[in-house]
């Protein structure tokens, strides 16, 4: 992956980004291979026709013509800490008066580390993705995902930014309560959220034939989370 030449596909929203109207800009290209992600033509940057696409600096126009009626803007994935005119492109929103909220997955604690240098470059919100047991996501194609998870999750705490944590409950079981036990120590205060797999549009297509996760699911783990002390939200 060419990560010199990342592109970016928006889209106005009112959900991405709590209590705003936000531009969110979807990065092309993934560090993980979530055989369930949705954003398969985001994650599989391959895959994907490039006149999908507009340029930062193209999604930057946008967002200066749009400025007086959003409220923030959203950085998602793919994975938008492989983009290396991250800090750059911050610093250009926030000169525009507005707040940025940035995904991430949490592979990459040190582009974080980078962010938070400097306050203009530092996010405003991030949600931190928390896909299973971290020595499980191995099987997404991590290579040290307990140290990055781990860094991520602390370097978030120790600068005091907004955040949230997300969770996917997964069919057939396959995000259980020890998957939420090993990763409630990254988890602070902040809340933690459990949406609903959905089948569709895979990576992987054989996930297109699995069920949707169903309420149950959520709240059970939802259930073991707030057991252990955290601030749950579904
Ligand atoms: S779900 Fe997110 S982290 Fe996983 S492959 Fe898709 S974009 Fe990457």
């Amino acid at each position: 992956m060419n990560v010199n030449n990342l592109l970016v596909l928006r889209k106005t929203s009112l959900v991405d980004y709590p209590g705003k109207v936000a531009t969110t800009l979807f990065f092309r290209g993934c560090n993980l291979r979530c055989p369930w992600c949705q954003n398969r033509e985001l994650a599989l940057a391959s895959d994907t026709p490039d006149q999908a696409f507009i340029s930062p600096d193209e999604a930057l126009r946008h967002i200066e013509k749009r400025r007086a009626v959003l409220g923030g803007v959203v950085l998602s994935g793919g994975e938008p800490t492989l983009y290396h005119g991250l800090p750059a492109l911050i610093t250009r929103i926030k000169a525009l008066g507005l707040p940025v909220k940035l995904d991430t997955n949490g592979m990459a604690p040190h582009v974080l580390e980078t962010l938070f240098w400097q306050r203009e470059t530092t996010p405003d919100y991030i949600a931190l993705d928390l896909k299973l047991a971290p020595v499980r996501y191995t099987m997404l194609g991590a290579k040290n995902p307990t140290v990055q998870l781990k860094e991520s999750a602390a370097l978030i705490h120790a600068t005091g930014v907004n955040h949230e944590f997300r969770s996917l409950a997964l069919p057939r079981d396959l995000f259980t309560d020890n998957d939420v036990e090993a990763l409630a120590p990254l988890v602070d205060d902040a809340p933690w959220f459990f949406r609903l797999f959905q089948p569709g549009n895979c990576l992987d297509p054989v996930w297109d034939e699995f069920p949707a996760a169903q309420e149950e699911d959520g709240a059970r783990l939802a259930k073991k989370a707030g057991q252990l002390g955290k601030r749950v939200d579904r």
